[in-house]
C-alpha cells in the first residue's frame, strides 16, 4: 500500500475555505459560517482518511454554500396528497383554509392585542376570539383552546382529581401514537373504573360505582378510529348523563374529531357534533382542531362555565396553551363556519363535498394533457376515506387515475421521490391517484409529476 504525501492527505484550512466564499456568504454571521465550514473540513478529513481523492477548494466552497442554503429550506418538503385519505395523519392532517393561513401569518409577523385590552390599555385575557366563536358555534357556556385534543382530554380528566373515572370497556381505546385512555386517566392521577364489556355497555353498568361514591367522572370516548358491528350496545348519552348528575359526577365526552357540519349531508355516517353532546348532558366536550374541523392542530374544549374556569386555572392549561399563531388560525377557521363559508373555504370540507362527476372530468383533462399512447393509465372509479381517526369504514365515491406499466411499489416510490412529491396508494398491484384529495390548482403539477415518473425506465422483470 502506498502512502500519499501528507500534503495531499490534509484538507485545506478553515481560513482558506472561508477566503474562497467571502462573496457568497456576505451578510451572514461569521461564527455561524465558521461552524459549517469546520464541519465541511471535518468531513473532507474523514474522506481523505478513508482513501478518497482530495477535493479542490472550489468544490468544498460550493459544498459549504449548499449546506448554508440548505439550512434555509422552509420546513418539510410538501407533497401532493393523492391518497384519497382526506385527513392523512402522516402528511399533516388538515391543510389550513386560506383565511387561517393569512390570520396566522399576520399574528406571527406583527405584535397584536393578544393579551392587551384595547379599550382599557390594561392586560386582558388571552385572545378570546377563538373561544367566543366556539361558544357561538356550539351553544356552550364557555370554551378553551389547547395545543391538541390529547392535551384537552388530559386536562379534562384532571377534573376528577384523585377520584374515580368510569369508562366503558368498549371505549378503553388507543387514540393513536401508542397513547391509551387508561394511561391518560392514570397519568392524571385519577382511578380508572372499568364497566361493561367490550361489545356491550349499558347506562345501568355505571350505576354501582356512581352510587357508592367512588366515581367523580364519567368519561366517554368516541370510537373514532375503529368500528364495532354486530352484537353491540352503548349507553344512551342522555340517560347516562342523567345518572351521572344524579350522583354528582361530571360527564366528559371526548369526541376525537367532532364535526360542526352534518356529515350525513355528504353521504357519510353521522359524526357526533359538540352541540348535540352538550344538549345530551355532557359537561365538557373535547375535540380536535385538525380533523373534521379542518383547521390547525388544537384541542377544542366546550362546556359548563364553572368547569371550564377550573380547567383554565389548572397549571396544565398553561403548559398546553397554544401560541398566538394557532389561536389566530383557529379563530379564522371557526369564523368560516359562522360566516357560512365552511364548505367553500375549508379544504377538508371541499374535499368531502367534491362531486364524483367533477373529479371524473379532471381525470379526463389530465389524461388529455398526458397525451402519451404508451402510458398505462386509465380513469378509475375508487373510494376515498375521511381518515385521521374520523368516520372509520366510511367511504366517498371518487375518481382518479389507475397507473401500471411497472411494479406498483417502484411507481409509488418514484412518485414520492419526484418533484413535486406525490403520495398515492396501491390497490391490486396498480397505483391509484385519487383526485378527491388533490387541490384542483395542483392538477397541472400532478400531471407533470406523473409524466416524469412514467417516462423513466420500464420494468424489465419482477421488482
Ligand atoms: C384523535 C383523537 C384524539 C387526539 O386528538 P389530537 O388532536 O390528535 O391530540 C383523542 N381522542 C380521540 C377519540 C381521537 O380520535
Amino acid at each position: 500500500m502506498t502512502v500519499e504525501p501528507t500534503r495531499r492527505t490534509r484538507p485545506p484550512s478553515v481560513e482558506r475555505l472561508l477566503a474562497d466564499v467571502r462573496e457568497e456568504v456576505h451578510g451572514r454571521e461569521h461564527d455561524a459560517v465558521v461552524k459549517v465550514a469546520r464541519a465541511v473540513i471535518a468531513d473532507e478529513r474523514d474522506r481523505l482518511a478513508s482513501g478518497s481523492p482530495p477535493r479542490a477548494v472550489g468544490e468544498l466552497a460550493a459544498e459549504l454554500v449548499t449546506r448554508l442554503d440548505g439550512l434555509l429550506i422552509p420546513g418539510p418538503t410538501t407533497v401532493i396528497n393523492a391518497t384519497g385519505v382526506i385527513v392523512h395523519t402522516n402528511i399533516g392532517r388538515a391543510p389550513w383554509p386560506d383565511a387561517a393561513i393569512a390570520a396566522a401569518s399576520r399574528a406571527a409577523a406583527s405584535p397584536s392585542f393578544l393579551e392587551l385590552d384595547r379599550a382599557s390599555g390594561r392586560r386582558g385575557s388571552r385572545y378570546r376570539l377563538a373561544e367566543e366563536h366556539l361558544i357561538a358555534l356550539t351553544g356552550s357556556e364557555d370554551a378553551l383552546v389547547t395545543n391538541n385534543n390529547a392535551a384537552a382530554l388530559a386536562l379534562a380528566v384532571g377534573l376528577a382529581g384523585r377520584g374515580g373515572v368510569i369508562v366503558s370497556r368498549g371505549e378503553l381505546v388507543e387514540i393513536g401514537g401508542g397513547i391509551r385512555i387508561p394511561d391518560i386517566v392514570r397519568r392524571a392521577g385519577a382511578k380508572l373504573i372499568e364497566v361493561g364489556t367490550t361489545n356491550r355497555t349499558r347506562a345501568d353498568d355505571f350505576a354501582a360505582p356512581l352510587a357508592d361514591g367512588r366515581a367523580r367522572m364519567v368519561l366517554r370516548v368516541h370510537p373514532s378510529n375503529f368500528r364495532q358491528d354486530g352484537f353491540v350496545e352503548s349507553p344512551d348519552p342522555t340517560a347516562l348523563a342523567e345518572l351521572a348528575h344524579a350522583h354528582g359526577a361530571v360527564v366528559v365526552d371526548d369526541l376525537g374529531s367532532g364535526a360542526l357540519l352534518a356529515t350525513e349531508a355528504f353521504g357519510l355516517a353521522h359524526e357526533p357534533t359538540p352541540a348535540e353532546r352538550l344538549a345530551a348532558g355532557a359537561d365538557v366536550v373535547t375535540f380536535s382542531g385538525d380533523k373534521l374541523i379542518g383547521g390547525p392542530q388544537a384541542g377544542l374544549v366546550v362546556g359548563r362555565a364553572d368547569l371550564i374556569a377550573r380547567l383554565r386555572k389548572d397549571p396544565l392549561a398553561r403548559a398546553t396553551r397554544p401560541d398566538k399563531v394557532t389561536l389566530a388560525a383557529v379563530a379564522a377557521t371557526l369564523g368560516l363556519y359562522l360566516g357560512g363559508l365552511a364548505i367553500r373555504e375549508i379544504p377538508v370540507w371541499r374535499m368531502i363535498a367534491a362531486r364524483p362527476d367533477d373529479l371524473r372530468a379532471r381525470v379526463e383533462a389530465m389524461l388529455a394533457r398526458l397525451d402519451d399512447p404508451t402510458l398505462d393509465a386509465h380513469p378509475f372509479a375508487m373510494a376515498s376515506t375521511v381518515g385521521g381517526g374520523s368516520l372509520p369504514g366510511e367511504t366517498l365515491p371518487s375518481w382518479g387515475l389507475s397507473l401500471g406499466g411497472r411494479s406498483a411499489d417502484a411507481l409509488l416510490a418514484r412518485l414520492r421521490r419526484g418533484t413535486p412529491a406525490v403520495v398515492a396508494r396501491i390497490e391490486d398491484d396498480r397505483v391509484l391517484i385519487d383526485l378527491r384529495t388533490v387541490d384542483p390548482l395542483d392538477d397541472p403539477d400532478l400531471t407533470q409529476a406523473i409524466a416524469a415518473t412514467v417516462a423513466g425506465p420500464r420494468r424489465t422483470g419482477p421488482a
